[in-house]
């Protein structure tokens, strides 16, 4: 018999009930006590969606106060020497959001998705001591509510791997020292039943670092086999495939093995081969985790049909492509969306498991299911046809697309706006929003409530702009900005204008610890019916005779933020979005804005997980930038702006983009980062930020006229810019406003 399961599931709650208690618990309001109170009723809740729906293996120990990274590094105790003497929630907490005498641990993406994970911090001298109780805790509790168990772990290859040290030292050296813990864990959890099914994530086997750490498998995965004989161990990939991975876990003692079999698929043909002659499970995921689109289900049972000539149905287990945590919990609050029919987040996707799985084992759906799968055929046909999603003249746009350049080349398009714009050496300028203050959200939530009328909503925008182009000129910056008032988020703003997006009311995934996003859903062919920034823009121009920079945000970085649909190639999507952006700088250019920047935030975030794939993916992000910005003419300066400190790997990339200028984050890298620039001969201009923004420390004149100084050590006057290192919208005024000043003050003192 084939049987279901769940690679892991969400924790924030779908009202983001634990976001609100943390938070609540942080500003003093709340004890810990409450925030225990509401983490019991969310995992409860989560494991009887999963037991309603009729999965077989559902997940424990994926629950975490903020991350699970950190969750694993308390039960290590592999506990920085900064919150030694600490404990309990004390300890925790401090951890991931540091403390008056101690800085947070760093926090970085996981993987390729946009959810971050507290990076353990290992040294020589880091010794492991068990604390298994979050473990244990959680499988008694799923116990007691009658829950068929998998417990959920990162394997200690990936935990190594994501680790750094503080010393120098190699993470990998206590490889052995950490499996003991593993192993003792383990033993402990075997203690709870008669036998148990303990999964351990290896995700890092999907990435260019599986063929050094492949061989080193086999080794370790003997020993965890062999820390309880009761225990069952699945071996979980996801993400991408990972067939170095397998040809070697398959050689030990492991109960199963995870595949990804959504993304990069047909590559795991071999690794099926391999897991069935070995005989073990395969854990097929063909349940798409990282997207909220309904399974075509026909589909989906073909492929199930092609699984099964390759491996019988008792070792064909039926389940997600990776955690459902990267999408949203349900579609129960969606009430006005008209493309609901067409979504399955978390809790629907548990169904179309279900469904597979009884095809898999030649059973006939219960009534509830045969009339999901009979929707399901419904809202795929309608999907395919559906004029919200097929425009014809964006397609025949896109197919006749000839010009993807602008005309004028570099060395021509500068010399025409030096002669043009006539700004001083070393120009000034921000990098888009200021602060955004609690008045202004609230003028925005009443406007979009209908508390407040256009008019009055307008006015108060138009009065923000005031105040920032009179602070912007009383202080002596160069290139101004309007401020971003008017926007919620930088890609939200932009999606809400254009057609081919939806909006959910309450599809919300976590980001990191409390802080959940909401990404915008593009389910259709994308245009721009109308000009999205010009009247801004234009407004904040004819307030003052220096230039108005005008500001949007780049096509790949709006098709990285938001749920992308699935059938159509991403390099095709984001060509679409690219015309869009297209057309909002030609609208600004005729409207006589003279410098437009294009925010490229996230187009380091969408580089795929295995080099073999990063060509294609930089081929079409270069080439779709460039598209969106190639009707601007020699006069017209395209700035774009990164928010990076490495760009080691991606120079060739970034130049290839040719935009006239691009500001980038360095105030933390004094001039290292700006060398790579030098290096390769870079010929555009760059504003390398001069201090961090993210800190609400106020820069002294001479912190950043000694940046300023080390940064021309490297490239010419010529060629630079003075900005910070990225928009101001989370900072205060009173930070600003100084900081501002000081740097203005420092650039005249260096020309
Ligand atoms: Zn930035």
């Amino acid at each position: 018999m084939s049987k279901s399961y769940v690679t892991g599931f969400g924790r924030i709650g779908e009202q983001r009930e634990l976001k609100f208690a943390l938070e609540a618990y942080w500003a003093g309001k709340s004890d810990f006590a409450s925030v225990e109170n509401v983490a019991k009723e969310l995992r409860k809740r989560h494991w009887q969606y999963q037991k309603d729906a009729g999965i077989d293996f559902i997940s424990v120990g994926d629950f975490s106060y903020y991350d699970i990274m950190l969750d694993h590094s308390i039960a290590f105790g592999a506990i920085p020497a900064r919150f030694a003497g600490l404990s309990g929630e004390e300890l925790y907490f401090s951890m991931c959001r540091g403390n008056k005498g101690a800085v947070a641990m760093e926090m970085t993406k996981w993987f390729n998705t946009n959810y971050h994970y507290i990076v353990p911090e290992l040294n020589a001298s880091t010794s492991f001591k068990l604390d298994a109780s979050k473990y244990i805790n959680e499988y008694k509790e799923a116990k007691a509510l009658g829950i068929n168990a998998k417990l959920n772990l990162i394997g200690p290859f990936t935990y190594l791997a994501l680790s750094k040290t503080n010393d120098g030292s190699d993470a990998f050296s206590h490889l052995d020292a950490l499996v003991s813990v593993y192993c003792e864990l383990i033993s402990e959890i075997a203690k709870l039943d008669d036998e148990v099914v303990i999964q351990l994530d290896e995700p890092i086997f999907v990435t260019d670092r599986a063929s050094d750490l492949a061989p080193r498998l086999k080794g370790v995965y003997d020993k965890i086999c062999a820390a309880a004989s009761n225990a069952k161990i699945i071996f979980m990939t996801y993400f991408e495939k990972a067939p170095e991975a397998t040809e070697q876990i398959v050689k030990t003692g492991v109960w199963a093995v995870g595949l990804d079999l959504v993304h990069n698929s047909e590559c795991q043909r071999p690794s099926i081969k391999l897991i069935k002659d070995a005989n073990k499970v395969l854990f097929a995921g063909i349940i798409n985790g990282r997207n909220i689109w309904v399974a075509d289900l026909e589909e989906r049972k073909a492929k199930v049909g092609r699984l099964l000539d390759q491996i019988e149905s008792d070792r064909l287990y039926i389940g997600t492509s990776c955690s459902l945590l990267h999408v949203p919990f349900t579609l129960k609050y969606e009430e006005n969306l008209a493309i609901k029919e067409w979504l399955s987040f978390a809790v629907e996707k548990l169904d179309e498991i279900v469904i597979l799985t009884a095809f898999a084992n030649g059973k006939e759906l219960c009534a509830r299911c045969s009339e999901i799968y009979e929707k399901n055929k419904i809202a795929i046909a309608n999907r395919k046809t559906s004029s919200l999603v097929n425009d014809a003249a964006v397609q025949e746009r896109v197919k006749n697309l000839s010009k993807f350049e602008r005309e004028t080349p570099f060395s021509e398009r500068i010399k025409v706006q030096h002669k043009l714009f006539n700004l001083p050496s070393l120009p000034t300028t921000t990098i888009g929003s200021f602060p955004q203050t609690a008045e202004l959200r609230a003028v925005r939530n009443a406007f979009k409530k209908g508390e407040i009328d256009k008019a009055k909503y307008e006015s108060e925008i138009k009065k923000y702009i005031d105040d920032c182009v009179a602070f912007q000129e009383s202080i002596g910056l160069d290139v101004l900005v309007h401020g971003e008032p008017e926007r919620n988020d930088m890609v939200e703003y932009f999606g809400e204008q254009l057609k081919g997006y939806a909006f959910s009311k309450n599809g919300w995934v976590q980001s990191y610890g409390s802080r959940c996003v909401k990404p915008p859903l593009l389910f259709g062919d994308v245009s721009r019916p109308n000009p999205m920034t010009v009247d801004w823009i234009t407004y904040a121009q004819s307030k003052t005779k220096k230039i108005m920079k005008g500001m949007l945000t780049g096509p790949v970085t709006i098709m990285n933020w938001s749920f992308v649909r699935d059938d159509m190639p991403r390099s095709e999507v984001v060509k679409q979005l690219a015309l869009c952006i297209y057309d909002e700088i030609n609208d600004l250019q005729k409207a006589g804005i003279k410098i437009i920047q294009v925010d490229e935030a996230a187009f380091k975030e969408g580089y795929p997980l295995r080099k073999e794939n990063i060509g294609d993916y930089e081929s079409f992000a270069v080439n779709s930038f460039k598209l969106s910005v190639s009707c601007a003419e020699a006069k017209t300066q395209i700035h774009t702006h990164m928010c990076y400190s490495e760009f080691n790997d991606i120079i060739k990339t970034i130049e290839a983009m040719d935009a006239d200028v691009i500001s980038i984050e360095t105030a933390r890298s004094g001039n290292e980062l700006l060398k790579i620039f030098k290096s390769v001969g870079y010929k555009q201009e760059v504003g390398p930020g001069v201090y961090d923004i993210h800190s609400p420390r106020v820069p002294s004149v001479s912190e950043i006229e000694e940046q300023i100084k080390a940064l021309l050590e490297v490239l010419p006057k010529e060629q630079l810019w003075i900005n910070p290192d990225c928009g101001l919208k989370t900072r205060k005024w009173e930070e600003v406003k100084p900081s501002l000043e000081n740097m203005v003050k420092a650039v005249i003192a260096s020309r």
